[in-house]
């Protein structure tokens, strides 16, 4: 059945919008022709196949034009759309900040185990700080799974402060998130029972390797960890010790090739605490976690 002998359907659209990301050499071209074709239709992906012979109105037409001609300069998919599901949650994203990847979920996962522990052991609501929290990715996720802790998070840019604070507001944990600017922790009092931070950890001359979507859009600021990737966790460990109650948790998402590097920094900041270098889904090195137990150095 053909809704639109002369026009164009949803499904020429689809085709047509595929076939222009894919030349632009967008890695998935289909699956964000997809996403952005249900952008301007207001349609979920399931809506697209039901409406697959419907015409396109000249509206939708004119949208989708727009949004193609955005990706296929590679602007990131998030930015286009202003949203990315991470872990459970569907965040708010926006230009000037990091968009939350997959490997990061891991990082939650690693704090959501380390307080079900905390919680079975029936002890006090968690203290919490996010270090540099961009969209808020890691602080928003963890207030909403751990209702009674308090969270920090800090972030020097203003508009990553802007957009955390549409995703704290979304998911309605005003009450429990203060959002802080400043450099690191300074600004966040202790003790606290979980530092969370995702750093920028590229060294610098590999970010002209990065794909485009991220050399040319996402914030430098948020990427680039100085000549050897490890000058912000460099910085960072000695505040965190200062800071970390015991028992207490520092998780720490690091570049694929610092895991060493990081176990070493991070005795030298930890005489006494039990340190680990995870890896992500891929197999690679990229979570630091430090934890204290009641015995150990500070408190
Ligand atoms: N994993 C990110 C990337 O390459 C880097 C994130 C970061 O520096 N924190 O794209």
């Amino acid at each position: 059945m053909d809704d639109c002998p002369a026009g164009v359907t949803t499904g020429d659209a689809l085709r047509w919008a595929a076939r222009n990301l894919a030349l632009a050499g967008v890695a998935s071209p289909r699956l964000d022709a997809e996403l952005l074709l249900g952008h301007a239709l207001g349609a979920s992906r399931t809506d697209l196949q039901l409406r697959w012979t419907e015409c396109l109105t000249p509206e939708a037409a004119h949208a989708l034009t727009a949004l193609i001609r955005r990706r296929a300069a590679r602007e990131p998919l998030a930015y286009i759309t202003g949203r990315r599901p991470f872990y459970d949650l569907d965040l708010y994203v926006a230009p000037g900040v990091l968009v939350p990847r997959p490997e990061t979920e891991g990082l939650v996962e690693e704090v959501l185990a380390w307080a079900q522990k905390w919680r079975a052991a029936g002890r006090r609501p968690l203290r919490i700080a996010d270090v540099g929290t961009g969209s808020g990715a890691i602080a928003v996720t963890l207030a909403r799974h751990l209702p009674e802790a308090t969270v920090a998070a800090t972030d020097l840019s203003p508009a990553a402060l802007a957009v955390a604070a549409e995703n704290v507001a979304r998911h309605g944990l005003g009450d429990r998130m203060r959002l802080v600017r400043a450099d690191l922790l300074a600004g966040v009092g202790g003790p606290l029972d979980v530092i969370a931070a995702n750093p920028p950890y590229v060294p610098s001359a590999r970010l002209a390797d990065l794909q485009p979507e991220i050399r040319e859009h996402e914030p430098r600021e948020a990427l680039d960890g100085g000549a050897d990737g490890l000058d912000v966790i460099r910085r960072l460990l000695p505040q965190a010790a200062e800071r970390l109650a015991a028992p207490g948790l520092l998780v720490v998402e690091i570049d694929e090739t610092h895991g060493e590097a990081v176990r070493r920094l991070a005795r030298q900041a930890f005489p006494h605490a039990d340190i680990a270098i995870r890896q992500d889904l891929a197999g690679l090195d990229r979570l630091l976690r430090v934890s204290l137990d009641n015995r150990s150095e500070s408190e």
